[in-house]
């Protein structure tokens, strides 16, 4: 069989494998966005370097949308299979989908309008409509984390929990050709011990190869407090001590709830007042909120013991949820000490674009990132510690307080990962052939590799090449 790596090779986005048995069929592994095409993927003419007819089965490890966010054009444009996945990726995934849909929509008319009338043609169109996506959404079919299925006598797949978001799943796939069958692990985005809600990931068993991320390669997360005790300190700083609005830039799906969860968390303890406001400024949080209740058998032992404690994981006296945009409105012309959690993480454009506007020339004000951001989005040009910054082709003085925190990172750090990754080579010896990273910028894969390499696998340690076929 062939394993060709066609997206976060040497980059983070644009997740998609593909394996190709000796017969001819084709699986493809997640079909994420790419956020890191230098060329507008319409431009370059394609998006699937492969004809989407051509696939026989898409299976998905979680619902972010640098995993999932090109199915509806994988659907569209031709592929009629099954997509596997977790029950609760595919409810995220299709809240995710849709969204996408409309934030595509959204810009294309914003360019449309501010584009003179002989440069429109080169506008960029959305990749999907809504009617697309839900024809995609259609097309899931969900199979329960630990229930091996068998796809026919060659092919049989199994999903154990990646500890990553709700739902995430790594994939083991067997694969029998000519009387021998190997197992290929793909991690998917993996997690870390003891996160907020989710259960700790699990490991792979005497596989082959295996396929996994190293976003934090070579970093390690900040020592720190728990998550409660991190987040009281910015409330009790921020919103007592100062009455001031402490800002957090957070994923609608995942970050938010694991936020949210916590500031219910201090409730219960007593350790808020009850005066403080908790604005969650996300119609799309709104929508996720309710899948994390749906699925109480993902929750880990601290989320199911408080669900089964108080009820609800996320609803408590004094949060409100603002879906329309004339609540955003109101929320923006509201002075008192409160906490706006708002979409998305990485402060592009959004909602929370105009929260930090909004609190940026605020000395009371704290903007707490709490995620990953990419060079060139506006939550890393926060980070860089300059005393003013350009947001929408206007300078503002930095006056509020940035702040950054990583008890609510989702990725493991380079320990983490390569703990894990010794851990397959121990459950796995001899029988691991190749251990494959992804999803990491060039410096992260180098320093995996390097330590990895530094413990005696560098034979089997391969990063490899957008594009790149290697023959299992
Ligand atoms: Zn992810
Ligand atoms: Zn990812």
């Amino acid at each position: 069989m062939k394993l060709s790596f066609l997206g976060a090779a040497r980059q983070v986005t644009g997740s998609m494998y593909l394996v190709t048995l000796d017969t001819g069929y084709k699986i493809l592994i997640d079909c994420g966005m790419d956020y890191e095409m230098k060329k507008n993927p319409v431009s370059r003419g394609y998006l699937f370097p492969f004809e989407p007819v051509t696939i026989d089965l898409v299976i998905l490890t979680h619902a972010h949308i640098d995993h999932s966010g090109n199915l509806p054009a994988l659907t569209a444009g031709g592929y009629k299979g099954s997509i596997i996945s977790t029950p609760a990726t595919a409810e995220l995934t299709s809240f995710l989908l849709f969204d996408s849909a409309n934030i595509q929509w959204n810009d294309y008319r914003k360019n449309l309008a501010n584009t003179k009338k002989t440069r429109r043609e080169f506008i960029p169109k959305p990749l999907f409509t809504e009617k697309q996506v839900q024809e995609c959404v259609d097309q899931f079919l969900t199979l329960h984390l630990h229930k091996p299925f068998k796809v026919n006598d060659q092919i049989s797949i199994k999903l154990i929990e990646a500890g990553h978001l709700l739902g995430a799943a790594s994939i083991e796939l067997s694969i029998t050709e000519k009387g021998v069958t190997q197992k290929i692990g793909f991690t998917g985005d993996l997690g870390r011990t003891n996160s907020k809600l989710v259960k700790n990931g699990e490991f792979f068993e005497n596989i082959n190869y295996l396929i996994t991320e190293s976003t934090y390669g070579g970093r390690k997360h900040l020592v720190e407090k728990n998550p409660e005790d991190e987040l009281l300190s910015y409330i009790q700083k921020t919103c007592i001590e100062f009455r001031g609005r402490l800002v957090i830039p957070a994923f609608s799906v995942g970050r938010t709830q694991a936020i949210v969860f916590t500031i219910h968390q201090l409730k219960q303890k007593g350790l808020i007042p009850g005066w403080l406001k908790v604005f969650v400024d996300s119609p799309l949080a709104i929508k996720s909120t309710p899948v994390y209740e749906r699925h109480p058998y993902l929750l880990n032992e601290e989320a199911a013991n408080f669900l089964r404690t108080h009820g609800n994981l996320f609803h408590f006296e004094g949060i409100e949820y603002l879906e329309g945009m004339d609540e955003h409105d109101e929320l923006l012309k509201y002075y008192d000490p409160c906490i706006i959690i708002s979409a998305a993480g990485m402060v592009e454009g959004g909602r929370i674009q105009e929260h930090v506007t909004n609190n940026i020339e605020n000395p009371y004000s704290t903007i707490l990132i709490a995620g990953f951001c990419a060079e060139g989005t506006l939550g890393h040009r926060l980070l860089q510690g300059q005393s003013s910054i350009r947001i929408k082709n206007k300078d503002r003085n930095i006056y509020a307080k940035i702040a950054r925190t990583d008890v609510f990172s989702s990725h493991p750090d380079h320990d983490e990962v390569k703990n894990y990754v010794m851990n397959a080579q121990e459950k796995s010896g001899d029988n691991l052939k190749k251990i494959f990273l992804v999803h990491g910028d060039v410096p992260q894969l180098m320093a995996m590799q390097a330590d990895l390499t530094a413990e005696g696998l560098g034979d089997k340690v391969v990063v490899p090449d957008m594009q790149e076929d290697f023959y299992l």
